[in-house]
C-alpha cells in the first residue's frame, strides 16, 4: 500500500491560522505589534526570495516586518553596528540575519552578536546551550517544523528509533537533540548519521522514523527504508527537473508508511516556526 502523505503545506496553513489569532490577542493585551527585522547582506537571488517569503508570511499573520539591507561589500563592523542598533530597538522583537553572508564576514561572530532574546533562528550559542540542557528559549525553525509535523500527525515518537541523516548545526544536530529530550515530542532513541557513517543503509533500514537532511537529490532509495516506516525529507535540491528532496519519493512511497513530499513538506513549516518564534520573543520582551 502506498505511504500516506504528510502534508506540510496544509499543516503550515493551520499553524499560521492559529498564530494569527494569538497575534491579535497579543496586540490587544500589550498594545504592541510583534515585529521581525530581517537583515540581508548583498543580492543573492535565493536569499532575496527567502526574505521576501518570510516577510509576506509575517504580514499574513499580523506580524510586522522590517528589511535592513547592506551592500555585498559591507564590512563585519557595518553589520555588527546594524545588529547592535536592532538589539536596542524596543519595537523589534526578532532579528533574522539571512545566510549565507559574504565571505569577508565571519558568520559565527555575527550570529553571536544578535541578542539571545531576539534570536528567532536560535543560532546564538546561549540558545543552543539552552536547547541542549532541555530548557529552550526558542526551538530552531526547521527542526521545530519536523517535530510539529510528527506531533500534529499523531506519529508516536517516544520509544521509537529515529535515524537523522545529516549533522548540520541548523537541521540534523539540533533535531537529534530535540527528539531525544525527555517529554512530549521527544523520548526517541536517536541515531545521528553523516558522511563518515559506515554501512548507512543498514542503519536507515532500522529507522521507525527516518529524517533526511543532506542536500543530495534522491539519495534515499526504497532499499534504505524500513517497510511501514515514516520518512521525513528535509532536502531542497534545485535540479533541471525542478526542486527535489533527498529522498527518491516515488520509489520510497511504495515502501514507507508515511512520507513528506518536496515541495510541500517540511519547507512551509520552517517559515511557520519562524513566525511562532517571533511571537514567543515578543511575549517575553513585552510582558
Ligand atoms: P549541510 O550541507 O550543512 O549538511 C549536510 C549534512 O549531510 C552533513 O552533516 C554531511 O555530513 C551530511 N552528508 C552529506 N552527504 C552525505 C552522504 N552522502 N551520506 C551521509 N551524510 C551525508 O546541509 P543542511 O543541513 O544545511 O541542509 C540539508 C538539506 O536540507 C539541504 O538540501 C537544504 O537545502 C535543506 N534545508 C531545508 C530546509 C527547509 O526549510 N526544508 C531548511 C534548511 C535546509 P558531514 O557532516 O560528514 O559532512
Amino acid at each position: 500500500m502506498p505511504a500516506s502523505v504528510l502534508d506540510g503545506k496544509r499543516l503550515a496553513e493551520q499553524l499560521r491560522a492559529e498564530l494569527a489569532e494569538e497575534v491579535i490577542e497579543f496586540i490587544q493585551n500589550n498594545g504592541a505589534v510583534p515585529c521581525l527585522a530581517a537583515v540581508l547582506v548583498g543580492e543573492d537571488p535565493a536569499s532575496e526570495v527567502y526574505v521576501r517569503n518570510k516577510r509576506r508570511a509575517c504580514e499574513a499573520v499580523g506580524i510586522e516586518s522590517q528589511l535592513h539591507r547592506l551592500a555585498a561589500d559591507a564590512s563585519a563592523d557595518d553589520l555588527l553596528k546594524l545588529i547592535a542598533k536592532l538589539n536596542k530597538d524596543t519595537e523589534v522583537h526578532g532579528i533574522l540575519v539571512q545566510l549565507p553572508l559574504p565571505k569577508q564576514i565571519d558568520k559565527n561572530r555575527v550570529l553571536s552578536a544578535v541578542s539571545p532574546n531576539k534570536d528567532v533562528d536560535a543560532f546564538h550559542p546561549e540558545n543552543v546551550g539552552r536547547l541542549v540542557q532541555g530548557r529552550p528559549r526558542f526551538l530552531p525553525c526547521t527542526p521545530q517544523g519536523v517535530q510539529q509535523l510528527l506531533v500534529r500527525n499523531e506519529i508516536e515518537i517516544a520509544g521509537k528509533h529515529v535515524v537523522v541523516l545529516g549533522r548540520s548545526e541548523i537541521v540534523g544536530r539540533p533535531l537529534s537533540i530535540m527528539l531525544s529530550q525527555p517529554g512530549p515530542g521527544g523520548d526517541a532513541t536517536v541515531t545521528l548519521c553523516h558522511s563518515r557513517t559506515r554501512d548507512l543503509a543498514a542503519i536507515t533500514r532500522e529507522a521507525d522514523i527516518l529524517v533526511v537532511a543532506i542536500g543530495r537529490p534522491k539519495f534515499i532509495t526504497a532499499e534504505m527504508v524500513k517497510p511501514g516506516g515514516v520518512v521525513i525529507d528535509v532536502g531542497i535540491n534545485r535540479t533541471e527537473n525542478g526542486v527535489v528532496g533527498d529522498v527518491d519519493y516515488n520509489a520510497v512511497a511504495q515502501v514507507a508508511g508515511a512520507i513528506t513530499p518536496v515541495p510541500g513538506g517540511v519547507g512551509p513549516l520552517t517559515i511557520a516556526m519562524l513566525l511562532r518564534n517571533t511571537l514567543v520573543a515578543a511575549e517575553s520582551l513585552e510582558t
